[in-house]
């Protein structure tokens, strides 16, 4: 058993409430809009809409049922397939096999950790020759840090093949000034308990499309036609938010830039305090971007280090601070076993290196200065650099 010294437990990325919440949410019980739908929704929808700065957002009940919805609304059925990066977490994919498709994992790039375009470019090659192309390209922006989107939108382009932007950890990250989550034909977020700003459980599939964005609506809504009875042509689901959740999320939004700036914040006391580690490696910043450092993240040299990211862990554990290996590519999670991959180079696996070597901090917005330091206390001693160790 885990001996925790009593010490209060540090959470990777626990809920931070604004305050504000409260007041929408009563606002929902004093006019009784406790079903799903109604004004804190539609209010919701056009706050975040004009945030991201896109024609128009349909609030759902997950992340993960706005991927779906993507895919449904793109018409991706058995027998197509989906360029999708590889690390990430499950619900990216999850919904390509809801469809009946077919993933195809790509690696990613050591600048981002995102998607490689040249890994890209090699599966539209391939694709091409066969004579099939994808059905659509999913995007992740990997804890907050934007893809190289120009790169992957000029080769998804010139094949005319969509981009599904999984913005679900990079919500007021931006690429290039522009928010994250607005370069695709679809964008998508998630209110998850552990996001950036959260609405308990809870999704957004932003677009320019307001007509596709209506058509997601009605999917979401049991696929019900306009009649007075009960009457579905169509496949539907029920995905749509509940007027409390999105009161939740009208007063996460509100504060969603301190947020921004309180996990920045957070990145750099980490990348001052350990940086001159000699085996730590802090998740780079493309240049010309700005990640939300939803999590801060970093690799760590085990030669070097005499540790894994692993061994870490349990340290840390032994303190009582929740700390994560970066997510496992899903090109190696045994749910897709057998699905094609494409590497960053025939030489450079980059995915599987960030897996094998990565380690996620606790980064809530709510962290203490003294829990911070717990962190960092404990990083330091177990990363000492070995002779010195000996020595003492
Ligand atoms: C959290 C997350 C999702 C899914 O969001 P849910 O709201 O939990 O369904 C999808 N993609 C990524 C990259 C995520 O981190």
């Amino acid at each position: 058993m885990i001996q925790t010294k009593n010490k209060s437990r540090i959470y990777l990325s626990p809920p931070h409430l604004s305050g504000h919440e409260i007041k929408y949410i009563q606002a929902a019980i004093d006019t009784n809009w406790i079903a799903p739908l109604g004004p804190n929704v539609d209010a919701f929808e056009n706050e975040i809409a004009r945030y991201i700065g896109v024609g128009g957002a349909v609030a759902v009940s997950s992340g993960t049922a706005a991927i779906h919805l993507a895919l449904s609304l793109l018409d991706v059925k058995k027998g197509d397939s989906i360029f999708c990066s590889t690390l990430t977490f499950v619900a990216s994919a999850n919904p390509i096999l809801y469809q009946g498709a077919e993933p195809v994992f790509i690696d990613s790039e050591p600048e981002t950790w995102n998607m490689s375009p040249e890994a890209l470019e090699r599966a539209f090659q391939d694709a091409s020759r066969s004579g099939k192309l994808p059905k659509a390209v999913i995007v992740v922006n990997l804890y907050g840090q934007s893809a190289k989107m120009d790169e992957i939108l000029s080769i998804c382009n010139r094949y005319d093949v969509p981009i599904i932007e999984d913005a679900a950890e990079s919500l007021g990250s931006t690429y290039k000034r522009k928010p994250s989550g607005s370069f695709g034909k679809f964008g998508v977020f998630s209110f998850n308990g552990n996001k950036i700003i959260t609405t308990s459980g809870g999704g957004m599939l932003v677009s320019d499309d307001v007509k596709a964005l209506n058509k997601a609506r009605f999917l979401a809504t049991q696929s019900r036609d306009p009649a007075p009875h009960y009457q579905h042509s169509e496949r539907g689901f029920n995905y749509r938010m509940s007027n409390i959740l999105a009161g939740i999320g009208r007063g996460q939004l509100e504060i969603l830039e301190e947020r921004v700036l309180a996990r920045r914040i957070i990145f750099s006391k980490y990348y001052r305090e350990l940086s001159d580690l000699p085996d730590i490696h802090f998740m780079p910043e493309l240049e010309n971007t700005m990640s939300n450092r939803w999590l801060t993240t970093l690799t760590i040299d085990q030669k070097g280090a005499g540790i894994s990211p692993y061994e870490l862990i349990q340290l840390l554990a032994e303190e009582n601070i929740e700390a994560r290996p970066v997510w496992k590519p899903l090109h190696l999670q045994p749910l897709f076993e057998g699905t094609k991959y494409y590497p960053h180079s025939d030489l450079h696996n980059v995915s599987e290196q960030l897996f094998t070597n990565g380690l996620c901090l606790p980064s809530g917005s709510n962290i203490s200065e003294e829990e911070m330091m717990r962190v960092v206390d404990c990083m330091k001693h177990a990363l000492k650099p070995k002779a010195y160790r000996i020595i003492q």
